[in-house]
């Protein structure tokens, strides 16, 4: 890490249903990487809070995450967070759950449409990406409006899945102006866009927004940048964080942003 302040704001313990290891694991291994702050946000995916025990996975999450912060506290900041997934598809339940704790930070994200699977589930072959496409900047939009999370994460995830991993081409070109437009709601209600630096080691190989993206949210007159690895594995705890750092820079961002009780802390990148 050439930066002095390392800071990792998107990770999974086995609280993810599509997590690995325990948080004290976690915790240790981030405290041998020499991460500063770091935020456990564990998947809680609204469209089937019940039905599939994302409740009880919040709730064993937060007391967790509340635990390992009291043992850790001379060793790591830790920041109490939540990836809340489609919370537009039920924003009584996400509301009610968000003001029910005291997390100190709320990832926005949108990982499938509406009554369907998750874009890493779909089989891409013979489909519409266009229109597939349209409907996922469409619920992006919904979810910018919303806004009651602090950070919007991984905008174009699924070209992860699309371009990635099933090599089919995609003109962004053609939602520069949803973009454009998600980027100005979050804008002008104050909320961060993450950098997800995952795509980095997997075979997309950009960043989730990638540089583009980062630079227009500025324009645009974002303020608020947060980095994380979305790590599910200790071993990927602040991998690409650096350079996650260094688009944040190039797009003209001297900072990034950790947030303590829903409140953004100013991390300079030096
Ligand atoms: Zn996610
Ligand atoms: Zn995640």
């Amino acid at each position: 890490m050439i930066f002095k302040n390392f800071v990792d704001m998107h990770t999974h313990t086995n609280n993810s249903f599509d997590g690995n290891y325990p948080i004290e694991e976690m915790c240790e291994a981030a405290i041998e990487k020499g991460i500063q702050v770091i935020a456990f946000t564990d998947h809680v995916e609204m469209d089937y809070f019940t039905e599939k025990g994302f409740d009880k996975d919040a709730e064993n999450s937060y007391k967790d995450m509340l635990r390992a912060k009291e043992m850790y506290k001379d060793k790591i900041d830790l920041c109490v967070g939540i990836e809340l997934g489609e919370p537009t598809y039920d924003v009584e339940a996400s509301e009610a759950l968000i003001n029910s704790r005291d997390y100190d930070f709320v990832i926005g994200s949108i990982h499938n449409l509406r009554k369907t699977d998750d874009f890493c589930e779909l089989k891409y072959e013979g489909m519409d990406i266009e229109a597939l496409l349209d409907k996922y900047f469409y619920e992006l939009k919904l979810l910018a409006d919303w806004a009651k999370f602090d950070t919007f994460a991984h905008l174009t995830y699924p070209l992860r899945y699309i371009v990635g991993e099933n090599k089919i081409p995609v003109n962004m070109q053609k939602y520069q102006k949803d973009i454009d437009e998600i980027l100005s709601i979050l804008a002008s209600k104050d909320k961060a866009l993450e950098i997800n630096t995952s795509g980095l080691r997997q075979p997309i190989g950009i960043t989730m927004p990638d540089e583009s993206i980062v630079r227009r949210f500025k324009e645009l007159g974002g303020k608020m940048i947060t980095v994380g690895s979305d790590s599910h594995f200790t071993y990927h705890l602040g991998a690409g964080i650096e350079e996650g750092m260094k688009i944040a820079k190039n797009a003209g961002f001297d900072s990034v942003y950790v947030f303590k009780k829903r409140q953004p802390v100013e991390i300079e990148i030096i």
